[in-house]
Order: C-alpha cells, then sequence, then structure tokens
C-alpha cells in the first residue's frame, strides 16, 4: 500500500470514530461525545464557597485530568455561613476551606470577597466580573442558573453570563485589556435540583469521591447544614449525583444547560 493511501486510511478511521454518534453495549446504551476539546482554560464561578464544589467538583476534576487548567472563582466571602460565629471569623474560615478544596484538583482559587448576602447588579460589581474574565481568558464558564434558590447565585449568574458579552469590547473600560474571544457558558445546576433540566450531562462516576473530599473540606458548610438543614453536605450531594446519574445511566453525574444566546454557542462538547 502507498504511503498516501495509507493515510488516506487512516483518516477514514479517524472520521468514522468521531461521527459515530452512539455505543450499543449489552447493558443499554450510551451517548459518545463528539471529538471533545482538551487543554482549555475553565472558569467556574460559584457565588459560595463550596457552590462549586456541590454542583460541578466532579466535572472540573475530569478537566484537570484531560489536560484543562481551572479557575474556581468564589464571589461572596461566606460570611452568612454560621449559627455562632461572627462574620469576619466564618468568612476566615471559609477561605481557609476554600483553598484546601480547590488545591485537591490543582486549581487556581480566586476570591473576589464580596459581602455575603448583598451581592447584587451595580457598577462596581460589574466592571469586577469583566476583569474576572478578562484575567483567566476562559475557553469555558460554569456558572449559577438564573433560576436558582439564593439572589447571590441569581445575581452571581446573571453578572457571568451578561458581562461574558462585553470583554471583548475596548470601549468597555477596566482595569485589564480586552479579551480576544467570548467564553462559552454552560450553566451548573441548581441547589437540590429543583426546576433544572439538564440537557448536557457528564458522567463522574471516576471523580465522585474526589467531588467528596473537596466538599469535605467545608468543614463549616457541613456543621451549618445540618443546624439549618438537617443534613449532611454529602448526603445532599449524593442524592443530587445519584438522580443525575439514574437519568442519564451512570452511577453518578452532574448536569448542566448551555447559554446559546448570540454568540457564544458552539459546536463541540467542551465539556467532558
Ligand atoms: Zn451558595
Amino acid at each position: 500500500m502507498s504511503s498516501r493511501v495509507k493515510s488516506v486510511a487512516a483518516i477514514q478511521k479517524i472520521v468514522t470514530l468521531q461521527q459515530r454518534p452512539f455505543q450499543f453495549s449489552g447493558k443499554g446504551i450510551r451517548a459518545r461525545t463528539e471529538k471533545i476539546e482538551v487543554n482549555m482554560r475553565v472558569l467556574a464561578i460559584g457565588a459560595h464557597p463550596d457552590d462549586i464544589e456541590m454542583q460541578c467538583a466532579g466535572t472540573l476534576a475530569l478537566c484537570t485530568k484531560r489536560g484543562d487548567q481551572v479557575f474556581i472563582a468564589i464571589v461572596t466571602d461566606g460570611g452568612c455561613g454560621s449559627p455562632t460565629l461572627s462574620r469576619q471569623a466564618i468568612a476566615k474560615m471559609r477561605f481557609k476551606e476554600a483553598k484546601r478544596s480547590a488545591k485537591i484538583i490543582s486549581a487556581k482559587l480566586i476570591w473576589m470577597n464580596f459581602t455575603d448576602g448583598y451581592f447584587f447588579e451595580n457598577e462596581e460589581h460589574r466592571n469586577r466580573f469583566v476583569d474576572l474574565i478578562r484575567e483567566v481568558k476562559p475557553d469555558f464558564m460554569i456558572i449559577h442558573s438564573p433560576n436558582d434558590y439564593h439572589s447571590d447565585h441569581i445575581y452571581a449568574g446573571k453578572m457571568a453570563s451578561d458581562v461574558s458579552l462585553l470583554v471583548t469590547a475596548p470601549s468597555i473600560k477596566t482595569n485589564l485589556p480586552p479579551t480576544e474571544k467570548m467564553p462559552c457558558v454552560y450553566y451548573m445546576d441548581t441547589t437540590a435540583g429543583i426546576e433544572f433540566i439538564p440537557e448536557i450531562y457528564v458522567d463522574i462516576t471516576e471523580t465522585v469521591q474526589t467531588k467528596k473530599k473537596m466538599l469535605l473540606c467545608h468543614r463549616s458548610q457541613d456543621l451549618w447544614m445540618k443546624d439549618q438543614y438537617g443534613m449532611s453536605i454529602t448526603e445532599s450531594m449524593e442524592v443530587t449525583a445519584r438522580y443525575r446519574g439514574l437519568q442519564c445511566g451512570v452511577k453518578y453525574a452532574e448536569g448542566f444547560r448551555q447559554l446559546r444566546t448570540y454568540p457564544r454557542a458552539n459546536t463541540k462538547r467542551l465539556l467532558p
């Protein structure tokens, strides 16, 4: 066989693999992903320390495994999260917990330090969000869904999706220069999955223990959740991840939706 014929055969094999949409097996049908990108910059933005771990840490762990660089931005200081400690004392503790957790997957923690419970739309907050994206230059972001349960989640999610359109504009003057491209945007699950119908699932069965380990770094929140809601942080995660797994035929999963407004939609699967 000539080398040209050989290379055509090799290309055909690759194309066939990439185009095959489903993999059939005796244990059911597993959706196959299209060609998956690697070595991307990923920015997850959570309103409070532990939100990211609860909703998308399994996915982020898979991202670092495939070679992506992961950034976790925490918008508020988590100063509401204790029934007994002062705002300052609990915020200090939560920063340390978040740092320990991010380290587990070698993610870079960005602590934005806004006041817990008081995050909303204003010029200062907007400019800080523009600079956050301009600093990280993510290929895609994972943010809160607009229908989540807490106002900090809702405003942080809305702010992130709003400014993702502005970051390339030279006329938007902040501390950092404009980026060359806008990131794709994915919404993570809502708290307890309420009124959130995932359109993309990520199988996190192989990283669920890492997710659990990260969550357990947030010891103060485990105590807070038991005090406020009568449930441990890991129990709550377990229920949601198993339920999302049930929906897509794996043991544990995380669910996402994508922002499809112009011009941030894409044709490839970026999530693992
Ligand atoms: Zn939260």
